[in-house]
């Protein structure tokens, strides 16, 4: 009686194991840090230095992975290939279930500053709802939405995706928070967006625990 016990037991612990894991574990995550290989993007100012796009996104990607890694997920960084299709074709072929794809804002106007981000299909859209609000509570600036935009890399494939302009690197202020990243400052737009980017990931997974659900188009 007393061992039939235990082999209850263990059948317990093996059917409900205590650490079940984060809502991120065993997903991947497609990180595409918009631009590079010889490409800027918008290029900001702050005291006569500049700032550009592409180095904000790859700042962002790389404090997103550690959050990703530490949650039990999996990062994958998308090749910075000169064609988008290409670029999802990368990360569709690493198993991805989401894809976000980081890029920050420009205009000529150094005051200027919001929140936006794009999708193309109806699961780009769902996936954006809970990336998105995140941003934009975290960054605590204006709000433009999720538009509707069929350009970026949310045209190509199937899996859900979004394009993320959290902020504008051409603002003077965004600049110089850019600068205080680099030189060590911890609590800087940088983390910001890559914590709520992982909180929005965390939600996501959270509500779509079905697994194939995000995938529908
Ligand atoms: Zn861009």
């Amino acid at each position: 009686m007393k061992n039939s016990l235990v082999i209850l037991g263990l059948a317990l612990i093996v059917a409900f194991p205590v650490s079940a894991g984060t809502p991120l574990t065993g997903k991947v995550i497609a990180l595409d840090a918009g631009h590079g290989g010889g490409e800027t993007g918008a290029v900001g100012v702050c005291n006569g230095a500049e700032v550009i796009e592409a180095d904000v996104n790859l700042a962002v990607r790389k404090e997103l992975k550690v959050l990703i890694a530490v949650g039990e997920g999996t990062a994958h960084e998308v090749a910075q290939l000169s064609s988008r299709q290409d670029r999802v074709a990368d990360a569709e072929a690493a198993g991805s279930d989401v894809l976000i794809s980081i890029h920050h804002n420009g205009s000529t106007n150094t005051s200027a500053d919001y929140a936006q981000s794009f999708v193309t299909q109806k699961n780009d859209k769902i996936f954006a709802g809970y990336i998105h609000p995140k941003i934009v509570n975290a960054l605590e600036l204006p709000d433009k939405g999720i538009k509707n935009d069929g350009y970026g890399m949310t045209v190509y494939g199937s899996l859900p995706g979004v394009l993320t302009e959290s902020y504008f690197v051409t603002n003077t202020d965004a600049a110089c928070d850019f600068l205080n990243y680099q030189n060590g400052a911890t609590n800087t737009r940088v983390q910001k967006e890559a914590q709520a980017m992982y909180d929005g990931l965390v939600a996501y997974f959270s509500a779509n625990t079905g697994g194939g659900r995000g995938r529908n188009k």
